[in-house]
């Protein structure tokens, strides 16, 4: 891979590389765009198997923290951070203060938060070292925890497809198949068990599936079993990718709507499902609850303008469905042109 050729393609800012044997750090922060404001995006621990996959996942990541951030109206750009280590047992109070410096030397282009792997005590630590780190807790005069509003977020969004498509946002009576269980997909399961829907959910883990029936009533349905369920909505809420041309035939929804990152294994799949008739609610708009809540703290965080901006997802995704309509291009498609024009007209008064 030769890197300074795909950072120019894709138009990255910087790269920045770090390591602290003392402490066995070795990480890597990527600013996408800082056009719209400083590059926000989580620190992601994790054992890559090789420096090219962790450069490459810290690329890709940074850039899409950008889109989420410019669609959702934020006065935030794209940036990412990967620390190579295993969170279960290489991570530990040193390295995350070093990382801490890392971040302080960007003197505030790039904002760390937590990311898989990461959570927020290793922001209390991080921000012993540097004031450029959101989702510390309440305490400390950060925005707490973040899943919360990401599953709100995720719900609002769902309830504008529905209104496109079943003529009415409210989820009652609507069956909705949650593709993993875990902190987000519990999240949203809440609100639509709240709303009246009926649940059928699917996690690897024994406990997130116990949870889901005893908590939300759901029905259980094996992991690869999902994709089979006859539902309404389709919301995946675990890992990327899943949207491709051996699942998308399977899906028997009328609307895709959930929070995992990268729903898309590639560009055309946009199209399969437009082709079988199937709103995609793209991920981005929708799971961009937690940074609008992360957000907030560059301003002194409030949990009321947080909610309402967060609920502002619906009116975001229904400008989207707009704008897919008027130009006969995919969900997708409009999600991405509305991120990059707003980038776009503020670097030219820049
Ligand atoms: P999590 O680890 O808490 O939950 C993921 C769940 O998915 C786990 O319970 C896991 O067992 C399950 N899972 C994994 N593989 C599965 C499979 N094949 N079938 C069914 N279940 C499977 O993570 P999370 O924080 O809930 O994040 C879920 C997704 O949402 C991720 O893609 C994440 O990037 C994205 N996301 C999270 C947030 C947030 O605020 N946490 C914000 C934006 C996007």
């Amino acid at each position: 891979m030769n890197i300074l050729d795909y950072m120019d393609e894709y138009e990255y800012e910087e790269l920045a590389f770090y390591t602290d044997k003392a402490v066995g750090l070795r990480a890597i922060i990527a600013v996408h765009d800082t056009t719209l404001g400083p590059a926000l995006g989580g620190a992601r621990v994790w054992p890559f198997a090789s420096e090219e996959d962790a450069v490459l996942d810290v690329l890709r990541l940074a850039r899409a923290m950008t889109y989420k951030s410019s669609a959702a109206g934020l006065m935030v750009g794209g940036g990412k951070a990967v620390i190579i280590a295993d969170a279960h047992k290489d991570k530990n109070e040193a390295m995350m203060r070093a990382f801490g410096r890392f971040t302080e030397s960007l003197g505030g282009r790039y904002i760390t938060t937590d990311d898989v792997g990461s959570d927020m005590r290793d922001m209390e630590y991080i921000r012993t070292q540097t004031k450029h780190v959101f989702g510390v807790p309440v305490h400390m005069g950060g925005s707490g925890d973040s899943t919360p509003p990401t599953g709100l977020g995720i719900y609002s969004g769902m309830r504008a497809c529905a209104k496109e498509v079943f003529g009415t946002d409210s989820v009652k009576g609507k069956t909705v198949a949650i593709q993993g269980m875990g902190k987000v997909g519990y999240q949203l399961a809440k609100h639509l068990k709240l709303a009246g829907a009926t649940i059928v959910a699917a996690d690897i883990y024994a406990d997130s599936v116990r949870r889901a029936r005893e908590e939300f009533g759901a029905e259980i349905v094996d992991p690869e079993g999902i994709y089979d369920v006859e539902c309404d909505v389709f919301a995946p809420c675990a890992l990327g990718g899943i949207l491709n041309s051996r699942t998308i035939p399977r899906l028997k929804c009328q609307i895709v709507a959930g929070g995992a990152n990268n729903q898309l294994l590639e560009d055309a799949d946009a199209e399969r499902l437009a082709e079988r008739g199937i709103l995609y609610g793209p991920d981005f708009i929708l799971n961009a609850g937690g940074v609008i809540n992360l957000s907030l703290e560059l301003t002194g965080y409030n949990a009321d303008a947080s909610r309402e901006k967060v609920m502002s997802i619906y009116q975001t995704m229904e400008r989207v469905i707009a704008r897919a309509k008027s130009e006969g291009i995919t969900t997708a498609r409009a999600a991405e042109k509305i991120a990059e024009e707003r980038i776009a007209a503020v670097k030219r008064v820049r």
